[in-house]
């Protein structure tokens, strides 16, 4: 992906995470459920969450769209970091106004893994073939995860943890 893209897709999906942060806010503390059902009152639309057991070897998150409403489906049995970011990942989609679906392949869950270095997410990100629409989905991710981090980090005494969220922020924020 060009440099030039790179920026725009960037301030693009800045300023959705944007109006969705004045929109709904983001749940503190944080709570994928609560944010979903805030998305929910704010698009008009039902959005299904299912928790599937996740099978080596399966997709970990995959997003449908249906006339009426969508369904984001993400593995049950993983760490709550990477369930949320599989949940925001196909969040991602629906704030962008995508069409189709979207499934997350197991390479992409284990890129998108805990113990991934943050700072290599750009750089993955711009070698992943595929579709524009991936780049926008991980990108609003990341962006909200940042978000979630900077929250934490103003009502939690100072020297709580750094997780990946929050190395995430000093990554996107
Ligand atoms: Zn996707």
């Amino acid at each position: 992906m060009r440099a030039g893209s790179w920026k725009t897709l960037r301030e693009r999906c800045a300023r959705r995470v944007s109006e969705i942060e004045h929109g709904v806010g983001i749940p503190d503390p944080w709570s994928a459920d609560e944010f979903i059902d805030r998305l929910e009152r704010l698009r008009g639309r039902e959005i299904d969450l299912c928790a599937v057991s996740w099978v080596s070897g399966e997709s970990t998150g995959a997003w449908r769209r249906y006339a009426d409403h969508d369904v984001i489906a993400y593995a049950a049995n993983t760490s709550s970091i990477h369930q949320d970011l599989i949940i925001l990942h196909e969040v991602g989609h629906l704030v962008l106004d995508h069409q189709g679906q979207c499934v997350l392949s197991v390479e992409d869950a284990q890129r998108l893994a805990p113990d991934l270095a943050p700072a290599a997410f750009a750089h993955l990100l711009d070698r992943v073939h595929g579709a524009t629409e991936e780049h926008e989905a991980e990108m609003i991710a990341t962006m909200i995860l940042a978000r979630i981090a900077a929250q934490r980090r103003r009502t939690r005494p100072v020297g709580a943890r750094a997780d990946l969220a929050d190395r995430i922020e000093t990554t996107f924020g």
